[in-house]
C-alpha cells in the first residue's frame, strides 16, 4: 500500500459564477504555490482587467470549433451563449510530472472530467444564499442585467447536480473556504490508494 501518488492530483472546483471562486482560487494559489492552475480556452468577451493567457485564453468561435474537431480539449461546455474548455495536452504534461492541476469549470464540464478522469477531486463552492450571490453578480458591475439574470437561473440548475461532487465547500468567508479546501487537498495526498 502506498500513499504518496507519482502522477499529479487534478482538482475540479465548480461553483456559481459570482460566488467568488477566482478570488479563493487566487488565494489557494498563492499559498499552495505547487500547484497548476488551469487556464481555460473561452470564447467570451475579457471582462476589464482580464488579460489573455491569465486568466483565459480568449479565442473566436472557430478557433474553439477547431480544438473541439481536433479532439484538443479534455471537456468543454457552452455556458451562456460562450465555449469554454480545458487543453487536454496541458493537463496531461503537467499530471504526468506530477504536478498537481486546478479546474474552475462549470457543471456540464465537470460531469465529463468524471467520466475521463474518476480519480478528480470534485470540489463544489456555493455562496452563503442566492440572494447574497445576486448581490455579488450586480456588485461587480460587468455584466448586463440579462446576463446576471442568465448566470442566476444557471446557478439554481447548478445547485441541484451539488451531489454529483465529493466536497461542498461554503464561500461566506474568503479564509476559511481557502482553509477548508486546502483541508480537502491534505486529506486527498493522505489516502491509501490501494482501497
Ligand atoms: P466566467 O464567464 O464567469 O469567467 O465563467 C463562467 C463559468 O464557466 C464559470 O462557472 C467557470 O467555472 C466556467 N468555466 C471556466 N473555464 C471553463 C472550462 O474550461 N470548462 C468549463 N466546462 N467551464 C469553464
Amino acid at each position: 500500500m502506498i500513499r504518496k501518488k507519482e502522477k499529479g492530483q487534478l482538482i475540479v472546483l465548480s461553483g456559481p459564477s459570482g460566488v467568488g471562486k477566482s478570488t479563493v482560487i487566487a488565494e489557494l494559489l498563492g499559498q499552495r504555490r505547487d500547484i497548476y492552475f488551469s487556464v481555460s480556452y473561452t470564447t467570451r468577451q475579457p471582462r476589464v482587467g482580464e488579460q489573455n493567457g491569465v486568466n483565459y485564453n480568449f479565442v473566436s468561435r472557430e478557433e474553439f470549433e477547431g480544438m473541439i474537431q481536433r479532439d484538443e480539449l479534455l471537456e468543454y461546455a457552452e455556458y451562456v451563449s460562450n465555449y469554454y474548455g480545458t487543453s487536454l495536452k496541458t493537463i496531461q504534461e503537467k499530471l504526468d510530472a506530477g504536478i498537481d492541476v486546478l479546474l474552475d469549470i462549470e457543471v456540464q464540464g465537470a460531469a465529463k472530467v468524471r467520466s475521463r478522469c474518476p480519480d478528480a477531486l470534485f470540489i463544489f463552492i456555493i455562496p452563503p444564499s442566492f440572494e447574497e450571490l445576486s448581490r455579488r453578480l450586480h456588485g461587480r458591475h460587468t455584466d448586463s442585467e440579462e446576463v446576471i439574470q442568465g448566470r442566476l437561473e444557471k446557478a439554481r440548475q447548478e445547485a441541484t447536480e451539488i451531489s454529483k461532487y465529493d466536497y461542498l465547500v461554503i464561500n461566506d468567508k474568503v479564509s476559511n473556504a481557502v482553509s477548508e479546501i486546502e483541508s480537502i487537498l491534505t486529506a486527498a495526498q493522505c489516502r491509501v490508494e490501494n482501497r
